[in-house]
């Protein structure tokens, strides 16, 4: 049976001599594996379509629950992202998270979205990378059903500074909190609303907030934080992208 899909590849993998096995990331069913024959000839009309973050409309042809690639027409190739390393990295990292898509499964178009939309504000430069990142991961982790709940103060209503629960996603403002026990996070007030910004915005303008720089920092270490905490994971390209930018892991 032939089917018809848009999706960007996550992942790529050489397989035997010219084929690849691809994982790509789609909108019409979730994350999926096809092979892709023969399109590491030089003479395949797929290669370009066979790479790492293209974005395409496939033609698959489906057997037994397997995809093999047959046609494809490239809507983006995101060629940007590989010509600068931390771009790279960092568009990697993003990808490996998305591999947690569930497979087969059709509530994957916020997260197409997200990924495009990520992987073209950082191909054309748009945004600082530690922006794109911080928005990226906490709308990802609400995407996944985490949203933290920090409009204000879960006791007292109020929007000063003060620290979200990394497990509960609670907001606790300082008055009421004087001692924060481990696994709260301290924001001030500006941070909180960077990250209420990025919870509550369209996906189309995700990265169209400002933040003076202490605050974008405390923002930035508390996106990544929680999206690790909520996905349980440590990603490689997360750690290469950190020894990039000589930073260290939010643990
Ligand atoms: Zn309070």
């Amino acid at each position: 049976m032939n089917i018809r899909v848009e999706g960007v590849v996550l992942r790529a993998v050489d397989y035997r001599e010219s084929d690849r096995i691809l994982t790509v990331l789609t909108r019409e069913k979730g994350r999926i594996t096809v092979k892709a024959a023969g399109c590491r000839r030089k003479s395949s009309r797929l290669s370009s379509a066979c790479q790492v973050f293209c974005y395409s409309e496939m033609s698959l042809f489906e057997r037994d629950g397997r995809y093999s690639l047959d046609d494809a027409f490239v809507k983006a190739q995101f060629y940007g992202l590989c010509s600068d390393i931390e771009k790279m990295t960092l568009a990697s990292y993003f990808a490996q998270v998305l591999m947690a898509e569930p497979e087969e499964s059709p509530g994957s178009e916020g997260a197409l979205r997200l990924a495009l939309n990520s992987f073209y504000a950082l191909e054309k430069g748009l945004y600082p990378l530690w922006k794109i990142k911080a928005a990226f991961e906490l709308k990802y982790a609400c995407l996944c059903g985490y949203a933290p709940d920090i409009a204000c103060c879960h006791m007292c209503g109020g929007r000063g500074e003060g620290y979200v629960g990394i497990s509960d996603g609670l907001r606790t403002c300082k008055e009421c909190m004087k001692t924060p026990p481990l696994g709260q996070f301290y924001l001030d007030s500006a941070a909180f609303d960077g990250a209420q910004y990025i919870i509550t915005c369209d996906l189309k303008r995700l990265f169209s907030f400002d933040l003076p720089k202490g605050s974008g920092r405390l923002l930035s270490d508390f996106c990544e934080r929680y999206l690790l905490d909520k996905t349980e994971q440590g990603y490689k390209a997360l750690q290469m992208y950190k020894t990039l930018t000589g930073e260290e892991v939010q643990l």
